[in-house]
């Protein structure tokens, strides 16, 4: 009777959904989870008519768009970035697309934004040198871009650092490829954990903002693969993105996203790459001649001003300029994507999220990626017993500042400085509000906390004065689709200055997007550059100046002490008639930032690689040895300090006959945390290609027979172990992984 009772409510009933579900999966056999992505896209892709093909290669801005007279669909997520729509009938669900790296981003022109949680900006991520952080911290974004109905992610700007005036450069991840690629590829993967896609950008060589729409950008091609290619092969392998952005520039003439090199030799023959290539908004051009050279999905229409993917495409293929079997290429590869990702088994829903925890993940990414740039005195950390200290200048009474553009998010109580100009895009400007005054308050309860703005120099001078420490912080803000000189504006130089020489306990922090001279710096005795530190940037500010948190990381980027020390002196902006520069040469191939700086024998304001600790750490016993034709490093780290702290030893070679970009290249690091006294050994394997000089004419790599220098230090100026070794000769084909 019983049994009767149960199989009536539980076991017939199940019974009946299974049947359903096989019954579906006969219909739909693409459906079927246990089969391989590649089977399951041929299967659906068979069904499809040519008119549902195309629909998933065109994709929809999801914002109203009044100046094209542009309403976004219903079905979009409001204010989000893109819109693909589904295959109902199939079981395809939509595409809903949205920014970027920090976060859940919402578009400026939404009228409702999303309150979402904010990391550091990118190039903080990197600072970091701690991948398994980054992948942490991409696991949270990700998992809010899921719970906020977002099936993909534009996250993963992995372009280098080779314009330090760049206005994106905050959301990249600096000027090395190796930690570039390894820093974007850790957090990909961690969005992608969440049964999401995320995507690698701006492919390629979007390196400035200027003309970003014009500009051809001219690099020889060995070079290009040795530096900004590379970091894409590193990212790429590292985290097999669903997806790849190609940029706004053209690259040897070529639009990026009509760039048959770019895009099928390189990202597909070379690379193996199995994904599907999107168009950055409004960055297609063409419709046969991108969809020939390998683009799958146009973006954000109407952004371009044709429907290239649209009603052109179809005309394209019933007309016979473009192939039928392109078309059907195009959509197996976005299922495909979909499929192997989680996209079409794991559907996204809106549901909730943990702000208080991921509040924490963001704090603590912050600390991780902040740098002491200098510490003289050890007049850091601050005592807590401090009776007066004044805060001055950047807002820090309010928050945190982050950078502009597409990628911005906003926090969910809304911008804690409104009004500042640019308002609109690609502004706002906008402050986290997390107060580096009241978090420094609350570490601090029985000083008198005062606070300046700054914009009055002799009244800050005068608080300096008067107080036993003077923490001055100084913004400088960089967005999207504008470069800008390395200066901090609106005097704050001048207010440094003032302030420093009323009070010689002055301590600068920075929140910047990347680097900025400091004509100031021999007056200060400490500075710490904490960039645009995210949604709890003001905690994480004060946590590192108190020493509740021992600063750990370390410089993404060279500092250089002026224009001169640049590769290129000034922006590529106009020509010698004044109109806009169509073209920029990077002359200077690989040789970026330390690579540089090496070449010219320049000493920077701060080198690549540093960034000072409450602890300092010896280094010794380098050993080198070749297993299997790798080069294997070890050495000890040793921390001398007094207190837990992690250190970033960084290992350098070079060849001693020289033929490289410039004297040395990173070739492994590893973040290390250490209690006082603490010694630790460290084993590094060096990536191959990066004792390799890439050559087009070989197809591939080729390590030079002869001795080559192995260096360990904390920075790349300052080298503390030296050995040599020998290497074989060695090749490795274009598309080789580690
Ligand atoms: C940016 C992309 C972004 C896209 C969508 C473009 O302006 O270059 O990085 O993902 O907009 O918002």
């Amino acid at each position: 009777m019983k049994i009767h009772h149960a199989f009536r409510k539980i076991v017939a009933p199940t019974l009946a959904l299974l049947s359903l579900i096989a019954g579906a999966e006969e219909s739909k056999p693409w459906m079927n989870p246990a089969l391989g992505p590649d089977e399951r896209a041929q299967l659906v892709v068979a069904q499809m008519t040519r008119e549902e093909k195309q629909t998933l290669v065109f994709g929809f801005f999801a914002t109203d768009a009044p100046w094209k007279k542009y309403s976004a669909a219903a079905e979009a997520r409001p204010g989000s970035a893109g819109y693909v729509p589904g295959i109902a009938r199939l079981g395809i669900p939509p595409q809903w697309i949205t920014d970027a790296g920090i976060g859940v981003a919402t578009q400026g022109g939404a009228k409702e934004k999303r309150g979402r949680t904010a990391l550091p900006s990118g190039l903080a991520t990197a600072a970091s040198f701690d991948p398994d952080a980054a992948r942490g911290a991409g696991a949270m974004i990700g998992a809010e871009a899921r719970a906020s109905g977002f099936n993909v992610m534009l996250a993963g700007g992995v372009n280098l650092v080779r314009e330090p005036r760049n206005g994106r450069n905050f959301e990249y991840g600096g000027e090395d490829p190796l930690l570039a690629g390894v820093m974007v590829g850790a957090q990909i993967a961690g969005i992608e954990s969440n049964q999401i896609i995320s995507t690698v950008k701006h492919y390629a060589l979007n390196d400035q903002e200027t003309n970003r729409n014009t500009l051809d950008v001219q690099i020889d091609r060995d070079q290009a693969h040795m530096s900004d290619l590379l970091a894409f092969k590193i990212a790429i392998e590292r985290s097999n993105p669903g997806s790849v952005m190609c940029s706004y520039n053209k690259v040897w003439g070529e639009y990026a996203c009509e760039n048959a090199y770019l895009l099928t030799q390189v990202l597909r023959s070379d690379w193996g790459w199995p994904g599907y290539v999107m168009s950055d908004w409004g960055a297609t051009h063409s419709t046969v001649k991108a969809a020939n050279a390998g683009l799958e999905q146009q973006s954000g229409y109407p952004f371009d001003d044709q429907p290239y993917f649209g009603g052109q495409l179809l005309k394209a293929v019933a007309g016979g300029e473009l192939a039928e079997a392109r078309l059907t290429e195009m959509a197996r590869r976005i299922t495909r994507t979909m499929f192997a990702k989680g996209v079409v088994d794991h559907p996204v829903a809106i549901g909730p999220i943990d702000f208080a925890a991921h509040a924490e993940i963001s704090r603590a990414a912050a600390e991780g990626g902040a740098v002491l740039l200098k510490n003289a005195g050890a007049i850091l950390p601050l005592y807590a017993g401090i009776a007066r200290i004044a805060v001055i200048g950047g807002h820090a009474d309010k928050g945190v500042l982050a950078g502009g553009g597409s990628s911005l998010v906003y926090p969910p109580g809304g911008n804690a400085v409104p009004g500042i100009e640019p308002t609109s895009w690609p502004g706002p400007v906008l402050y986290y509000p997390s107060s580096p005054l009241r978090a420094i308050q609350k570490l601090a309860p029985r000083a008198q906390v005062q606070f300046a703005s700054g914009t009055d120099r002799a009244a800050a001078a005068r608080l300096a004065a008067a107080s036993d420490v003077a923490l001055v912080f100084v913004t400088q803000w960089n967005g999207e689709s504008v470069d800008k000189p390395l200066i901090l504006e609106g005097g704050q130089d001048a207010l440094v200055a003032a302030v420093a020489s009323a009070n010689p306990r002055t301590v600068v922090v920075l929140e910047t997007g990347g680097a900025v001279f400091m004509p100031w710096i021999d007056q200060v005795p400490a500075a710490l550059q904490a960039w645009y530190p995210g949604s709890s940037g003001g905690e994480a500010i004060a946590n590192l100046l108190f020493g509740q948190v021992n600063p750990s990381g370390r410089l993404p980027i060279t500092f250089p002490r002026d224009e001169s020390q640049m590769s290129r002196p000034a922006l590529a902006e106009k020509d010698a008639q004044g109109k806009p520069t169509l073209e920029v040469n990077y002359q200077e191939g690989a040789a970026v930032g330390y690579k540089w700086m090496d070449a010219k024998k320049l000493q920077p304001l701060f080198p690549f690689g540093f960034g000072l600790s409450y602890s300092n750490f010896g280094y010794s016993d380098l050993a080198v040895r070749t297993e299997a034709q790798e080069l294997v490093v070890s050495f000890k780290v040793r921390n001398l300090g007094k207190r837990e702290g992690k250190d970033v030893p960084q290992v350098y070679v070079s060849p001693i006959a020289g033929g490289w970009e410039a004297p040395k290249r990173l070739g492994a690091w590893r973040k290390v945390a250490l209690q006082p006294g603490a010694t630790e050994t460290i084993e590094l394997r060096v990536d191959p290609r990066l004792l390799a000089i890439y050559s087009t004419a070989i197809n591939g790599w080729r390590i030079a027979p002869g001795s080559y220098k192995v260096m360990v230090g904390g920075s790349a100026a300052d080298l503390k172990l030296e050995s040599t070794v020998q290497m074989a000769e060695r090749r490795l084909p274009d598309g080789y992984t580690p």
